[in-house]
């Protein structure tokens, strides 16, 4: 009965969440994908990194770790990111944009410590070997070295119809003018594009 229903919708969504994905990365414009099922909505929603943080790479200075990480809690938050139309809370949240906590605490680290004494010889061989490691370990995954995207999933729980959103983060985004969203619920579906002067989706 309902269980079904919600499996063979949630594979659906899925397939379509794959489509978004797949698509071209394009400065300048985003993807917004609503799904409603019963009393829970799912939001995702792609940016480019250089719209939504300025730059696409690992951040490299300061500067640029502390604008991740406050981004990172906006949308760990939801401020100023997407306003749901009815009585809704938010129950669950992910994103890409992990804080970064430090990387170099290594098991070199530990290694050091076990050894000290007088192995220097073998502390030597084994202190190489994690340098070699440590240098490795944190850029998997960089095939696409060039651009970047950001996506976030927001899920809630609804206790009343929602028939609408806005998206609150353009104002903070100038660079990001669109957002191609895509809507999916038990009534049916529709595409629509939002921009600052359009920021709401309704269906
Ligand atoms: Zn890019």
């Amino acid at each position: 009965m309902k269980k079904p229903y919600l499996a063979v919708s949630l594979l659906f969504f899925s397939s379509v969440g794959f489509a978004v994905n797949a698509q071209q990365h394009v400065h300048g414009q985003g993807e917004l994908l609503v799904s409603q099922e019963g009393s829970m909505l799912h939001l995702q929603l792609v940016l480019p990194a250089a719209d939504a943080l300025g730059f696409e790479h690992e951040p490299e200075t300061t500067e640029q770790l502390s604008s991740q990480n406050l981004l990172a809690e906006r949308f760990t938050l939801n401020t100023n990111v997407i306003d749901v139309e009815g009585k809704c809370e938010l129950v669950g949240v992910e994103h890409t944009l992990e804080a970064h906590d430090d990387h170099n605490k290594s098991d070199h680290e530990d290694a050091h410590e076990a050894h000290s004494g007088d192995h220097d010889e073998a502390h030597e061989s084994e202190h190489a070997l994690h340098k070699e490691h440590d240098e490795h370990d944190e850029h998997e995954g960089h095939e696409e070295e060039k651009h970047q995207n950001i996506e976030v999933e927001y899920q809630f729980h609804c206790d009343d119809a929602v028939s609408g959103i806005t998206v609150t983060l353009f104002e903070s985004m100038p660079s990001l003018s669109a957002i191609q969203a895509q809507w999916i619920t038990e009534r049916g579906q529709g595409l629509s594009e939002l921009s600052a002067g359009q920021p709401t989706l309704r269906w």
